[in-house]
């Protein structure tokens, strides 16, 4: 891998940058480099994960803190590579962009990439592709989150060999060469005298097993294609663009190895009724020109499918708000607290066409000055010059 690049760089911005600077930064970095763009764009899905990877750590006091002060090898032991380090729930992995492409490394290569490493037995583990979803979800399932299942195409275990890709199920054997380690020790002449180097087993490719006979299904990788059923809970207030990294439903791990991850890509579909504004919600209210005029109540839906009643006052100009405190939507769990507003802007309904009555009704009104807007400011003017003068 190549040498990590300054997180600050990285997004392009300054070392003072304000949360506010980090997070656009990192969202036109999203945009621009986002798998579903770029497809099959190696270099865009590093620059994405590099974002986010710096991302994850300046848009978080603490982490920043720690990073400006450490750089990567912070204090915590792995330094900042590697969030997520497994054991989590699914309210853990949730996160705006951070755990995205959480820590194993593995990334997007799936089988054959040994993306696993090593467990502590030094044996070689496979780790399993990881997969992307696209999950579209109205308004309602935002407002109280949802569980939506999805059939996928993914590997699975081979059943025939269990996963182990012997024939017949056989347990590997150990590897006589590397007795499982999977590395072995060759001393070797230096300058500096005898020297002990570690190396890849050659005869078991540092697997520390090795199959005889290979299982005829699978020709030994353990699994096969097949389809699953994946149950994803997303959590309430999540945003168009977030990506949700679920650990361990996507590609079974060859030989037994570690699951990859799926990566649900979060869609909004569009809201007849509300317009979204992160955590707040706007609703346009078309008031009819008498209750704009008289004053009176007018309806307005909330997004939990109730209605309310706003009470409106006389004389309310087209182009008012009033903003509903709590109305809105709540912060994704973890990554903020509290409820957005409900923003209701006001504008007056003027008929399209009316009947004689309605018609000699407005008419009456064409030549009061009062409903003259200009002359009615003008005329105020003049009230205060003449109040001035006296
Ligand atoms: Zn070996
Ligand atoms: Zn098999």
């Amino acid at each position: 891998m190549a040498e990590k690049r300054d997180y600050y760089e990285v997004l392009g911005v300054n070392k003072d940058a304000s949360e506010d600077e980090i997070k656009k930064a990192y969202r036109k970095m999203a945009i621009k480099y986002h798998p579903d763009r770029n497809p099959g764009n190696k270099e865009a899905e590093e620059k994405f994960k590099e974002a986010a990877e710096a991302y994850e750590v300046l848009h978080d006091d603490q982490k920043r803190k720690q990073y400006d002060q450490f750089g990567f090898n912070g204090p915590q032991s792995g330094g900042f590579g590697g969030f997520g380090g497994g054991g989590m729930d699914m309210d853990d992995i949730f996160s705006m962009f951070g755990d995205i492409f959480g820590g194993r490394g593995g990334g997007f290569g799936g089988f054959g990439g040994f993306g696993g490493g090593r467990d502590e037995h030094q044996q070689r583990v496979y780790r399993g592709g990881d997969l992307r979803l696209k999950v579209k979800l109205s308004l309602q399932d935002i407002v109280s989150g949802v569980t939506k299942k999805f059939k996928v195409r993914k590997d699975i275990q081979c059943t025939h060999c269990n996963g182990t890709g012997a024939e017949g199920g056989a347990v590997p054997e150990t590897c006589p060469t590397c007795h499982g380690s999977g590395m072995v020790n060759r001393t070797v002449r230096s300058v500096f005298g005898m020297m002990t180097t570690q190396s890849e087993c050659p005869t078991c490719n540092g697997e520390g097993t090795i199959i005889k006979n290979k299982c005829h299904v699978c020709g030994g990788t353990g699994i096969v294609k097949g389809e699953d059923v994946v149950e994803i809970s997303v959590p309430a207030g999540v945003e168009e663009g977030m990506v949700l990294n679920v650990r361990g439903k996507g590609n079974a791990g060859p030989r037994n190895g570690v699951a990859g991850d799926i990566q649900v890509i979060i869609e909004e579909e569009p809201n007849d009724t509300f317009v979204r504004d992160k955590q707040d919600v706007i609703y346009n209210l078309l008031l009819d020109f008498p209750t704009a005029a008289l004053g009176g109540e007018a309806i307005v839906p909330t997004i939990d499918g109730k209605k309310l009643k706003l009470k409106v006052e006389p004389g309310t100009q087209p182009g008012k708000s009033v903003r509903l405190r709590g109305k809105g939507l709540p912060a994704v769990k973890g990554y903020g607290s509290g409820l957005g507003d409900l923003i209701v802007n006001m504008s007056v309904y003027v008929p399209k066409t009316m009947n004689r009555e309605e018609r000699n009704a407005v008419e009456s009104l064409r030549d009061s000055s009062n409903f003259q807007g200009d002359s009615h400011t003008k005329q105020h003017i003049f009230e205060k010059f003449k109040n001035y003068f006296n």
